[in-house]
């Protein structure tokens, strides 16, 4: 009999894990209770635009591996990502630059910077008061003022998005791999295995013994139109305004050539576990809680908890599939 193997979660991190398994010769089943593959990195078309459902997603890496590791399943164009800023002073090039000086006409302090550029938006983004966020979230100004017109990951490699985008290239790496989706988010516990991977919530795996782990989640408003914008994003950096970007998926599509297209909208609000866990806030308390629940993961056995979910921790695409590839390849 072949080692069964099932794994929670048919996001990045899932998909990535199966996709490895299958191909060492492993009998691999996935569970996943939304009703599509790709968890937050899905996206499906609008009336015939291309649109990232859970918020733009912008490949982005400087590792070989991660990138040749995905480029079996997807050729790729390479995309920009750099966004305008609606600010006291108008509307602004960001990152932060020389393109941002000429256009306002003076250069700005670092306290400037921190109070026109990121304290709403930061504000806005968490939920809390700027000066309560921790340094790692609120000293995080990109060194960018001496370049002409960087892009917002000016020092990584690649930046591009996947041609037909990411569920195309997920179908790609899921091809023949047993998937079962809507279901129960217990549901998996029924089948047995030799190994679980479990990509989901690590506060839910242990049932909220110790309580529920805060996140930030966010709420988005598509809207189809044939009024496109002229650049990709714009972000919102006061707070008259209760979004904090929007966005035009005509840009992430390679070769976008119909009348209408897709706008998005990116409204912040608290997680309450009716909606989606998005914004992990590991910070203060928060992680103390996290450390308690990972102190019970450790105790498992034939269990990894992988991903950005079971690990409590932002994670761009490129670390999120790192983790999986030093883990598993
Ligand atoms: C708004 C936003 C924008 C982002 N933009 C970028 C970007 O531009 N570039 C970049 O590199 N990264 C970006 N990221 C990060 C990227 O989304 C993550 O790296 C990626 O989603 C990690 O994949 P994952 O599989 O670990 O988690 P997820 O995508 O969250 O997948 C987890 C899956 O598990 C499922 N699940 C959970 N619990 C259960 C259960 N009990 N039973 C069954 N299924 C379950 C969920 O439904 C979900 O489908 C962004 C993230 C956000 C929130």
């Amino acid at each position: 009999m072949r080692t069964k193997i099932k794994i929670v979660g048919c996001g990045l991190s899932g998909i990535t894990a199966a996709n490895i398994l299958k191909n060492k010769g492993y009998d691999v089943k996935i569970y996943d209770t939304r009703s599509h593959i790709g968890g937050n990195c899905y996206d499906g078309y609008l009336c015939g635009t291309l649109t990232h459902q859970y918020g733009p997603h912008i490949f982005h890496t400087n590792d070989e591996n991660v990138f040749s590791f995905l480029s079996e399943f997807t050729d790729w164009f390479p995309f920009e990502y750099k966004p305008k800023g609606k600010t006291k002073l108008g509307l602004i090039s960001l990152p932060y630059s020389k393109k941002t000086i000429k256009e306002i006409g003076k250069e700005l302090s670092l306290d400037e910077i921190k109070e026109i550029i990121f304290k709403d938006y930061s504000e806005k983004q968490w939920g809390i008061a700027f000066e309560k966020l921790p340094k790692s979230i609120c000293n995080r100004i990109p060194d960018t003022s001496e370049l002409d017109d960087p892009t917002w990951y000016k020092n990584e490699k690649y930046q591009c998005m996947p041609k037909y985008g990411y569920t195309k290239m997920f179908e790609e790496m899921l091809r023949g791999i047993n998937i079962e989706l809507a279901c129960d988010k217990y549901e998996w516990k029924k089948d047995k295995a030799d190994l679980t991977i479990y990509t989901g919530s690590i506060d839910s795996y242990f049932n909220y013994c110790y309580g529920f782990l805060p996140y930030r989640s966010l709420e988005f408003e598509h809207k189809v139109t044939n009024k496109k914008m002229n650049y990709v994003v714009e972000n919102q950096n006061t707070k008259d305004v209760a979004y904090t970007r929007k966005y035009d998926h005509s840009f992430f599509n390679f070769k976008h050539n119909q009348n209408t297209t897709v706008i998005t909208k990116e409204f912040p609000l608290e997680y309450d576990t009716n909606n989606i866990p998005y914004y992990p806030k590991c910070f203060g308390k928060n992680k103390d809680l996290y450390l308690k629940y990972r102190k019970l993961a450790n105790q498992e056995n034939n269990v990894l908890f992988l991903g950005r979910l079971a690990n409590y921790k932002y994670l761009d695409m490129w670390c999120a599939i790192k983790l999986i590839l030093n883990k598993l390849k």
